[in-house]
Parts: C-alpha cells; structure tokens; sequence
C-alpha cells in the first residue's frame, strides 16, 4: 500500500473502518484477505479493507436474520429517528466525506459534496416515511366481508451497488429498507468500499442495532452473490448497476423467487428542439452530461439537437468543456477529475475512435491526456451518423455526441432506438410539444427544460432494461414492502 490509514485520515479528516461490518462488530474476515483501494488520480493504493469469504457473508445473511425481528417489531417513530439523526451526522461529516470519496472515486470534490448531501437527503426522506406506510380497508363488491390490506417488510435484503455514487447508491436503498423495517447485507463496488464502510459506521453512532445493517466488501462480486441468492433467508435483492449483471442476478434470483428491484444502465437522449431556450438548454446539456464527470446513469448520452440550433449550441457547448480545469478531484478548482479505472477510461477512447473512423467531427478533447490518472478529454463530437456505435452504448465519461434532426417524429424515433429507458431530456418552449414528446419517449423520467431529474422525493427508475421498480419517493419504500391481504369477517 501505498499510503497508510492516517494519511488517508489526515486528507480527509476522517477516520474509516476497513472490516467487514457483520453483527455490529467490525471484523477482518475468517481469512485475513485484504483488497487495494486506488485514488484514480494517482493510481496508487490508499487503502486496503477485508476481502470476505463466502462464509463471512453468510455470517453476515445471519447476523440481518436475526436482527430482523425486533427491527421489524421496532415502532416507526423510532426507526424514523434513527435515519434521522443519521441525516443529520452525514451533514455534519459532509467535508470528509466528499474527501474521501474523492480519493477512491475520482471525481471533482464539488461533486461530491453535492452527491453527500443527496446521500443524506434519503436519510432525511424515509425519516418522514417511516411513519406514513399506510395499508387500506374496503367492504367486498359481495357485501360480506372486509379488505384489509397491510404493508409487512419484505425481510432480509441484499443491496449491491455501483462506484459511481458511492454514497448515495447506498442511502437510497438503505434509507428505506431501514423505514419499512428491513434488515440489510450491502455489499459496495470494490473500486469504492471506503465511503460505504464510513456511512456504515454513521448508522452505527445513529443508534441503529447491531445486525441492521450489515457490510460485505469483497473481491468477488460473484461469490458474494452466489451465496447470498442461495441462501433462503434472503427476501430481497435491490442491485444498482450495469444492466449486463442486472440480467445476470434476476436469472440467479429466480431460483429462491427473490423479491428484486433492479435499477441498471441508461442511454439518456437530450433533445434541443429549435424553439428552445439555447442558453438554458446549454446549462441544462452541462448539467447533464457532467455532473460527475459523465459517469452516471443518467448522463445526457445523445444529443438530438435541431439543425436550425445546432451551429450555435455545438459551438458553445464545445467552449463550456474546454473551459473546464481538469485535475485531480481535491486540486483546489477542479471541476473534472479522473474517470475511475483504466478499463472505463480505454471504453470512452475506443468509442470515440470508433465515432470518429464513423465519420463524426471532433469538436473540442478526443483524446487521453499525457499525464498521470485515468484522465479522458471533456470532449464534443458534431456530426455523428444516427447508426454510430457510440449512440447505442453507455459512454460513462466526458463525452457528448451531438447528432442533428429536422423532423420532431425522427427525434423521437432516434431516442427510443435503444433497449435502454431510463431518463430523456427535452429543451422546447412549446408546452404543447413537451408534453407530447414526454408522453412519446419510452423512459421512466423525462426532464423538461431540465438536466436533473434525480430528487430523493421522486420516484427514479427505468422502462425497458433500464430496470425494475423505483428508487425514491414513497414508491421506494414500498419496494421494500410485501402486501398482505386478510379478508375479514367482522
Ligand atoms: P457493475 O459492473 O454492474 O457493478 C455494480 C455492482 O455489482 C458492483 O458492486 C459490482 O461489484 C457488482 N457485481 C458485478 N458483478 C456481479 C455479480 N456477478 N454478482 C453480484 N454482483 C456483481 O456496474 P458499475 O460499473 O459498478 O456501475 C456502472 C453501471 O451502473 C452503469 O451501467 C450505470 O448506468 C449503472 N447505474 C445505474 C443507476 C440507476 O439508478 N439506474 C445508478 C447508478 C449506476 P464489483 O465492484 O466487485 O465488481
């Protein structure tokens, strides 16, 4: 390793646990196994934390079974105060917090301390849900008895998620499994287990009791689950991730019929109609396609642009990420850092290349910086034919293909030619038009005149296979909910 443990606490000014969190206790494993950290900005080791057995993550499966109970049992006032008061220590570590997923991530500290005050934000969010979960009570069409219907936690449940935000792809699933009175074995990504250790640990001084919440890292994802989905006590898999794995644990899932929610890869389309609002549809198209560095799930990856416009946004756009300062994410005024690995960084290079050899103009980056990271280019590309490979596949990185349209129907075509229906974007100052498009995309978000649609109060989730069931809102905390029928003969 390359740096220890208190020079990584005295960047980030915080103090992280490295085991594996099973039953309350903080554990190194049955084995000892360890797995490197990277700073993506230096490519060196700045951590190592334990690398579970399967039988640790079955001791883990043991630990959530048999806290299940007396969570489940525990009233909802006092589930809500403990996510509450674990809102409330993430603000008060937000600074090391971003720090630190800096250091395993990558990404620019601004975007990381938005994305620690999202994270948090789910923790507030199901606080106030915890105690609405609310069933109803009908009278039979026959007259003879009741419907009542009642919401139980759904059980055990296995959350499994990405690096990109490492934080709040954990809170969005352990915020409401906690509120619906589940118990939890998360198991983050390898590349960022720090920040979900640190969040682990937060719960913990929440007061939330030993064996709610459970953490497994590990360098086999696949023997985690393997284990996991075998296992009869566990009732729900919630997987954030590409949709490649996705398919691959709903088929493993299928075997014990586990309870999944699956939010998986998007192929966002950004659509600038000629009577839009340029200058806002610039801010929006930035937002869209940077924040965090173009690594996210909803990252604007087509842009659809009206010929009419096009001259005037690709030029400006072009000049807004060329402007911007590029560095590793703690560098005082980055604005993009790193991409996380070698492995992401040569997928955006190659499919920049393929664009290019495809015919496509490159405006502005194209190209891997000469330095040390796993730095890529902001980059624009005008011109890219409607069938260039780039178009079909998740970028996941700095990259903005912009292709030109005259016909709103092609539009619309071209942005629903993709398995992927996660989020689209539409820029028009036609009310009209915006909802028509809106109602036409086949996406479970759309943003109009809008590049975000994430909000811990929104319902988030996919069509097509961009996933199943929703993250977020009330919607989420139902996922972790089974519904349950008594017909009453009162
Ligand atoms: P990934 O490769 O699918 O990995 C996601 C998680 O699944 C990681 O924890 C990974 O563990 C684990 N995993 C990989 N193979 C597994 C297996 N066979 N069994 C069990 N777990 C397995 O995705 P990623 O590269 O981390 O994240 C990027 C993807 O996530 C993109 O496709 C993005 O669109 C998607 N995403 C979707 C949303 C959404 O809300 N829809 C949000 C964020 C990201 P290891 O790290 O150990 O490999």
């Amino acid at each position: 390793m390359t740096g220890t443990m208190a020079d990584l606490a005295a960047t980030t000014g915080i103090e992280v646990p490295t085991g594996l969190l099973i039953g309350g206790q903080w554990t190194k494993g049955r084995d000892g196994g360890l797995i490197g950290v990277t700073d993506p900005a230096t490519e060196e080791t700045i951590a190592e934390v334990a690398d579970a057995t399967a039988e640790d993550t079955l001791d883990a499966v043991s630990a959530a079974s048999a806290a299940l109970p007396g969570w489940a049992a525990t009233a909802p006032r006092e589930r809500a105060e403990c996510l509450r008061r674990a809102w409330s220590l993430m603000i008060a570590k937000s600074d090391a917090l971003a720090r630190l997923m800096v250091l395993e991530n990558g990404k620019a500290l601004p975007d990381a301390r938005s994305e620690v005050t999202y994270a948090a934000e789910f923790f507030r969010w199901y606080a106030e849900e915890a105690v609405r979960v609310e069933g109803s009570v009908l009278t039979a069409p026959s007259g003879a008895n009741r419907i009542l219907v009642t919401r139980q936690p759904v059980g055990v449940s296995v959350l499994i998620t990405p690096w990109n935000f490492p934080a709040a792809m954990a809170t969005r699933k352990i915020g409401p499994a906690l509120a619906a009175g589940c118990t939890v074995v998360l198991k983050p990504a390898k590349e960022t287990p720090l920040t979900a250790l640190a969040v682990a640990e937060i719960l913990q001084q929440a007061g939330v009791p030993d064996g709610v919440v459970n953490v497994v890292t590990t360098s086999s994802a696949s023997r985690f689950s393997e284990a996991v989905l075998a296992d009869p006590r566990v009732r729900k898999l919630s997987f954030t991730g590409s949709t490649e794995v996705g398919r691959i644990l709903l088929k493993a899932a299928a075997t014990n019929v586990i309870n999944c929610s699956m939010e998986l890869g998007g192929n966002a389309p950004f659509l600038i109609f000629e009577d839009a609002d340029i200058s806002a549809a610039l801010d929006g198209a930035f937002l869209a396609k940077m924040r965090n560095g173009g690594e996210a799930c909803t990252a604007a990856n087509r842009f659809y642009v009206h010929e009419a416009v096009a001259d005037e946004f690709t030029a400006a756009f072009a000049a807004r990420l060329e402007a911007l300062k590029v560095g590793p994410g703690l560098d005082e005024g980055t604005e993009l850092g790193p991409l996380v690995n070698e492995d992401t960084r040569s997928k955006v290079a190659s499919l920049v290349d393929e664009a290019t050899s495809a015919g496509s103009r490159v405006v502005t980056g194209g190209s891997v910086p000469d330095r040390r990271g796993y730095f890529y280019a902001p980059t624009v590309l005008d011109n890219v034919p409607p069938g260039a490979g780039i178009l079909g596949e998740e970028i996941f990185g700095p990259v903005a293909p912009i292709v030109r349209f005259s016909s709103e129907s092609d539009a619309v075509s071209w942005a629903n030619n993709t398995e992927y229906g996660l989020v689209s974007y539409v820029y028009t100052r036609d009310l009209r038009r915006s909802l028509r498009v809106a109602e036409a995309l086949e996406a479970g978000m759309i943003g109009i005149n809008r590049g975000v649609v994430s909000d811990p109060a929104a319902p988030f989730g996919g069509v097509k296979q961009s996933g199943i069931g929703r993250e977020g809102g009330h919607d989420g905390l139902l996922e972790f909910t089974e519904t349950k029928y008594i017909a009453v003969d009162w």
